[in-house]
């Protein structure tokens, strides 16, 4: 079960410090095309030994104050649509201004759960000043400083607290194959998924299962038995403005969680765009399958290039990670539809692979005794046994008297080593190094 909370409020109250705080991560996205900075939306949180994931509004860009605010009401019914709870942040400085008025006028309304957080209470005499966030009449609120941390644990607890932990326990399908088919507006989703679906509608079972009205449908043709979470819109709730980047997002987001693996939709003639990158965040954080999907491929024109140049370009952008199925789909034309879903069910395979301890040690003490670790300091390092991991995803362990000093550009070797020898394409692997 998934759990998401969505962070609003106005400009530079804190909300990107706090998401870096939560997430403990500094990391961003670099938007190759303009050439700018932006932060990340998504991150995941542990707390206590519970998980949930966090959506930042992100950075958005208008010009006018009209604009602004009317951007600002849209993300707030989005996050109150498609979160499970919201972070309000406020910002203790500058006190309540009309636009934190009219945020909190949304939210009073909503019955899902709302956290009013006041920020940049980087000290004691400021918490005097935080009284005043009561008249927003949003109840409670929580003191915290996202710069110095202070506050954050309770938060912390605040936000965990709020949300439903309980396991789904629905069902005879949890041990099929879960797909997601994810992308931007626009790419296809809804036609691929009612491409599956068209053929014969009988197989179809919607199971309105959980409380939170993700649904997932069971297809069983083809001679494939699979569960297809929907974020296409078949169900569009009309409400909200599709064409923001928050909203899809945050829609993927549910689907990736609860899927193996993710069909993501590319546009053939837009190219992989910091959008999908988003949505790529999305589904690596989670180490879930991926299978690309260039959608629209009737609309480009080819000679017998295109189609490998293009595919380096994709792989490119996606790097590190390069070993994934890429299909060149027409959604329209009932292009490769077949082998897209092949390609998901070959992936999903890959990713449940498990390697005999035997076999894992022979094949790999073979490569690393090809080229072992480089030594630091005359320090030898010698890696002494490895052993798959018993882990939802592909994770390995590798055993080194001095595991410190093994550094990413040669786990990236051993990475590397098992994919040539095994197929775990689609699949993200996971290295450990651990001492013995
Ligand atoms: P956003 O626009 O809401 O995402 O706000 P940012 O996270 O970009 O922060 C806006 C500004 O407030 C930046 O200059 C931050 O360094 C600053 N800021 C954020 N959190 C705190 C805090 O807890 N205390 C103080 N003093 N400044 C903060
Ligand atoms: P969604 O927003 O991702 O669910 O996208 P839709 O499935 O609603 O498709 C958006 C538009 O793209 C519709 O007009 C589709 O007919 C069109 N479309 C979908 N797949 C293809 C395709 O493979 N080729 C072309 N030319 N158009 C497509």
């Amino acid at each position: 079960m998934s759990n998401i909370i969505a962070i609003v409020g106005r400009p530079n109250v804190g909300k990107s410090t706090l998401f870096n705080r939560l997430t403990e991560s500094r990391d961003a996205i670099v938007n190759e095309e303009s050439g700018v900075t932006r932060d990340r939306q998504y991150g995941k949180v542990t707390w206590n030994g519970k998980d949930f994931s966090v959506a930042d509004t992100g950075g958005y860009v208008v010009n006018s104050e009209d604009v602004f605010e009317d951007e600002i009401r849209k993300q707030v019914l989005i996050a109150i649509e498609e979160a499970d709870a919201i972070l309000f942040v406020v910002d203790v400085t500058t006190g309540i201004t009309d636009m934190d008025e009219a945020v909190a006028n949304i939210l009073r309304r909503t019955e899902k759960k709302v956290i009013l957080v006041v920020n940049k209470v980087d000290n004691t005499n400021l918490q005097n000043d935080a009284f005043e966030f009561y008249n927003l009449g949003l109840g409670d609120f929580y003191n915290i400083s996202s710069a110095n941390g202070s506050g954050t644990g309770d938060l912390l607890d605040a936000i965990t607290n709020s949300l439903d932990f309980t396991e789904d326990e629905n069902d005879e399908l949890s041990n099929l194959p879960h797909f997601a088919i994810v992308g931007r507006p626009n790419v296809g989703k809804s036609s691929l998924t009612n491409a599956f679906i068209g053929e014969d509608r009988n197989i179809v079972t919607d199971v309105a299962g959980t409380t939170r009205d993700a649904i997932d449908t069971r297809f069983n043709k083809f001679g494939f038995d699979f569960v297809l979470t929907d974020t296409a819109g078949l169900r569009k709730k009309a409400k909200v403005n599709e064409d923001l980047e928050f909203y899809s997002t945050l829609r993927s987001v549910r689907a990736i969680e609860s899927a193996d693996v993710c069909l993501l939709l590319i546009d053939a003639e837009r190219g992989v765009e910091q959008q999908d990158m988003s949505i790529f965040n999305v589904i690596s954080k989670n180490k879930k399958g991926l299978v690309v999907c260039i959608n629209k491929w009737d609309l480009i024109e080819k000679d017998n290039k295109t189609a490998k140049e293009y595919e380096e370009k994709v792989r490119q952008r996606f790097a590190p990670f390069v070993d994934f199925p890429i299909i060149f789909t027409s959604v329209l034309n009932k292009q490769r539809i077949h082998k897209a879903l092949e390609a998901a069910m070959e992936v999903y395979e890959n990713r449940k692979r498990q390697i005999t301890t035997s076999k894992l040690n022979e094949v790999m003490q073979e490569a690393i005794d090809r080229n072992g670790p480089p030594s630091v300091k005359g320090k030898y390092i010698k890696i002494k046994y490895i052993t798959q991991l018993k882990t939802a995803t592909p994770a390995f362990a590798f055993f080194a008297n001095l595991p410190q000093y093994i550094k990413e550009p040669y786990k990236r070797y051993l990475e590397n080593q098992i994919r040539k020898n095994w197929n775990f394409t689609g699949s993200p692997i996971q290295i450990f190094i651990r001492k013995k």
